[in-house]
Order: structure tokens, then C-alpha cells, then sequence
């Protein structure tokens, strides 16, 4: 998607020799609307005839993505929730997941009344390094019974492990940007 690469050439601040991206002024703290409508719209674009009943994502950067996105498909919009407040229903699916940007791991949970057995769900992250957070996703999915019709990010990293892994076990993966290679002096799109 041209205008999120531009976007992410023009605002992008490569961090920890080439291995994350810091996209805070549009992405991961301050938000822009309009850009996450234009992702919304070509992720229904994208998965729009697949009968998706279902979007989920995990707390806490993908959930104003896949709002967005949850207008153009008319579906509830699910998240995961990575601690157990007090308004967390007991009974969850949950799955571990190592956090790329912290190092540690998070048990991330749904609540077993979100999904059911015939939903089709689709997965929406901003970001895809490892997979490690779309694995846990796919897991709570697959504990419920219900099926996964694929997976939109915002922006693949392809020269991590996570694209090509989880397209190898047949998952569809979408992202509307894929990044190459990224140093300090430059990004390089797929
Ligand atoms: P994975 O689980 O695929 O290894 O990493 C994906 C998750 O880690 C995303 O939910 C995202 O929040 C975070 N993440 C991974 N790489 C980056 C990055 O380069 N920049 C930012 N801002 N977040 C990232």
C-alpha cells in the first residue's frame, strides 16, 4: 500500500540495528484516523469476501487498526487481553506469547463467550516480526473450534522469521507494507 510505505519512508525511525521500527507518530501512540481508515478499507479489500464474522487483535496497538477495519466488515471487533483485570470472565482460552518489543512473555486471553465454534476470524496485528503474537491469536482460535481465515498486519518485517513461517502452515497472510531490509540511512520495501 503506497501511501502507507511513503508514510512509513517520510515518519519511520529505525531503532535497534535494523531489527525494530518506530512508527509512533502515526502507529503505535499518536494515531492517524484517516491513514487507519484507508488500512481498514483494503483490509476488507483484501479478506472482504471470505464471510468473516469475527476480527481479532491483541491489546494494545492493534485495537484502533482493526476497529477501523471492524466499520468496513460489520463484525465484532475482539481483543486479547494481556492480564487478567478483574472484568476478565474466569473462564478464558489463552495462549503464552513473547513479547518482540519487551523480551518477556504474556499469557494473552479471550473470553470463551467471544467465540464460537463457527466463527471465522480474521487476525490483525500492526506489526509481524517472529509471529509469536499471530501464534497465540491462532491458538485461542483453534481452542474455541473456530477458523482462522487469515491474518492482516500493517507491516511485515520479511527479514524476520514470521511471514515465511506462518505461510508455510497455510495461514494467509496479508500486509499492506513489507519491509526488505532497514538500517539507519534506509528502508528497503519487498
Ligand atoms: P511478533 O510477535 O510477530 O514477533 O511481533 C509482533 C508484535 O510485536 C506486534 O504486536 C508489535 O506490537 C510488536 N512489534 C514487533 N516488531 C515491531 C517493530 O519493529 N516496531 C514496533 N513498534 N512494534 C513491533
Amino acid at each position: 500500500m503506497k501511501l502507507l510505505e511513503e508514510r512509513i519512508r517520510r515518519d519511520g525511525e529505525v531503532r535497534e540495528e535494523g531489527a525494530v521500527l518506530k512508527l509512533d507518530s502515526f502507529l503505535n501512540h499518536q494515531m492517524d484516523v484517516e491513514l487507519f481508515n484507508e488500512m481498514g478499507k483494503e483490509f476488507f479489500r483484501l479478506f472482504g469476501d471470505e464471510g468473516v464474522t469475527k476480527l481479532l487483535t491483541i491489546e494494545a496497538s492493534g485495537i484502533g487498526i482493526a476497529c477501523i477495519a471492524g466499520q468496513y466488515f460489520n463484525v465484532p471487533v475482539l481483543f486479547a487481553k494481556k492480564s487478567r483485570s478483574k472484568n476478565i470472565d474466569p473462564d478464558v482460552y489463552s495462549a503464552p506469547v513473547v513479547s518482540f518489543t519487551h523480551g518477556g512473555v504474556n499469557e494473552v486471553m479471550v473470553s470463551k463467550r467471544f467465540l464460537e465454534r463457527g466463527d471465522r476470524v480474521l487476525l490483525i496485528d500492526d506489526f509481524l516480526a517472529n509471529g509469536a503474537a499471530l501464534d497465540g491469536l491462532i491458538s485461542i482460535v483453534e481452542q474455541a473450534g473456530a477458523t482462522v481465515v487469515g491474518a492482516g498486519v500493517c507491516v511485515e518485517k520479511a527479514f524476520q522469521s514470521g511471514g515465511v513461517r506462518l505461510r508455510g502452515r497455510g495461514v494467509r497472510v496479508e500486509a499492506l507494507a513489507r519491509i526488505a531490509a532497514m538500517n539507519e540511512t534506509g528502508i528497503q520495501f519487498c
